[in-house]
């Protein structure tokens, strides 16, 4: 089966999941040539066999709320790939989650991590629930129920879930405190976790730096740096709070967050003060960014994306197909010339297209975010070793990540005209170590 007939037989297979199949489509559409090249990967069916989740796990989750009231949600593991080491990938809490969903994550986990030169599978699980609203004391006994089904099928050599949307310190500590009673061991089972009890340092801003060192190491190959770049982040969770982080330790200006409420434009800037404000008005009083805005006299614009203000530089850093093809004509038009993903998929395939033909760089999320699971695997490393590293020391491996991974990309993505195409250089560079190991390990 060649690219395309692969393609349409998942989409008959496995209707009514769009973001995977999008997912797919285009990690298969810019691996075609790479592809073409090696007739033994036909002769194997490695793509069908790479595109379907090793399996799935489905499970009812039963907890009682505040008020006494018996809850449910549904919840579910993908275990997507585990060629080139234990599966690997966050947990998503969001009232969006579907078995569709957590395939695509789990789909691009696979690619991601073969990228990070770490030796991880991919995997995405998650649950419905949602944590927005819910007392902390409710949060905990949904963690517990949820591993209370979860635990059998993880471990530190089989699958090691970790945070994503909706799954911080918070969370990362009820799921682990579960499964320590229920298991009697204190092992590397999940990664995100707090410093007291085996968590790595650098872990909570590892995507977000991450990402910025990405954007760094693209403007970079073109003479030119973050310093002095104004720039749009989106979201104001983990992720964008970190990239915020980085920005200003490279002399850049981020001048924009947001929520699922609409965002914020502080064209002065967001600086150390107004950042240490957003960590705790979105970590330990869980209110709005719009709070923001009043606090600081900025203007809030609601139910909108910060694409619309004029910048230099683009990091989209809350969710899935949260920038679209006039959102990307905006940017350019507005001068942006570098968008480098802090989400999974921000982009929506239109955006994509048209931010290539303007030729201005593009870093997928896939290889941007990937510092977030590449310290996760240093936490790994860290726990089986029985020691911790030191903030400089794990910070000094992540930029190394990021710039090994950055070189990938430009070893696979060089265009004839020297400019570097990053989707196909990630997507070449994570396919091809996953297809190599899959084809070693036989027909299983
Ligand atoms: P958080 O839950 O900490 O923050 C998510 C942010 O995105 C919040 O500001 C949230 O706003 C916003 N958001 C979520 N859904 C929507 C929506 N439908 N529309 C608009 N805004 C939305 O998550 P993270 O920061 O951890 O994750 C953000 C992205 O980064 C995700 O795509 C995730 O998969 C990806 N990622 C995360 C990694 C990590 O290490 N955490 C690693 C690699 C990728 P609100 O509070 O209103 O919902």
């Amino acid at each position: 089966m060649n690219v395309q007939e692969v393609l349409a037989k998942l989409k008959l297979r496995f209707p009514h999941e769009p973001e995977y199949h999008q997912a797919v489509e285009e990690v298969l559409l810019s691996i075609e040539d790479e592809y073409n090249k090696h007739p033994e990967f036909e002769k194997y069916n490695l793509i069908e066999r790479l595109c379907i989740p090793d399996r799935i796990f489905t499970f009812r989750i039963n907890w009682i709320d505040d008020k006494g009231v018996v809850q449910t949600n549904m919840a579910y593991r993908i275990q997507h790939s585990m060629a080139i080491g234990p599966y690997k990938g966050g947990l998503r809490f969001h009232p969006s989650v579907y078995p569709g969903l957590l395939k695509f994550l789990a789909f691009e986990q696979t690619f991601k991590n073969a990228l990070t030169t770490l030796p991880m599978g991919g995997a995405k699980g998650g649950s419905d629930f949602d944590p927005k609203g819910k007392s902390d004391a409710e949060v905990m006994r949904f963690c517990q129920a949820f591993m209370l089904e979860l635990w059998k099928q993880i471990g530190p050599d089989t699958d090691v879930p970790a945070g994503d949307i909706g799954v911080g310190g918070r969370e990362v500590g009820f799921l682990f405190g579960m499964y320590k009673k229920l298991t009697r061991t204190h092992v590397g089972v999940l990664t995100g976790k707090g410093n007291e009890f085996g968590g790595s340092l650098i872990r909570p801003e590892a995507t977000g730096y991450g990402t910025v060192y990405f954007a760094e190491e693209m403007l970079k190959l073109k003479g030119d740096s973050m310093k002095g770049k104004t720039v749009a982040i989106s979201g104001s969770g983990n992720v964008a709070q970190y990239a915020v982080e980085k920005c200003l330790h490279l002399g850049a200006k981020p001048v924009t967050l947001s929520d699922s409420s609409g965002y914020i434009y502080d064209p002065a800037g967001i600086d150390a003060e107004k950042l240490k404000y957003v960590m705790w008005l979105k970590e330990e009083k869980r209110g709005r960014i719009s709070e923001y805005a009043e606090k600081y006299g900025c203007k809030f614009v609601a139910g909108a994306r910060p694409w619309e203000v004029k910048v230099d530089v683009a990091l989209p850093c809350a969710t899935q197909n949260e920038l679209d093809e006039t959102n990307a004509k905006t940017l350019i038009a507005n001068g942006c010339i570098c968008i480098a993903e802090g989400a999974n998929m921000p982009s929506t395939p239109e955006a994509i297209e048209v931010i290539q033909a303007a030729n201005i760089l593009y870093a997928p999320g896939k290889a941007s975010n990937a510092g977030g699971v590449a310290t996760s695997g240093l936490e790994m490393s860290q726990n089986s070793l029985k020691l911790s590293w030191t903030r400089e020391e794990v910070d000094a491996r992540l930029l190394k990540i990021m710039q090994d991974i950055h070189a990938t990309c430009v070893q696979y993505g060089k265009k004839a005209d020297g400019s570097i195409d990053y989707v196909k250089g990630a997507n070449v560079g994570g396919f091809m170590k996953v297809a190599k190991a899959m084809i070693a390990q036989g027909i299983i």
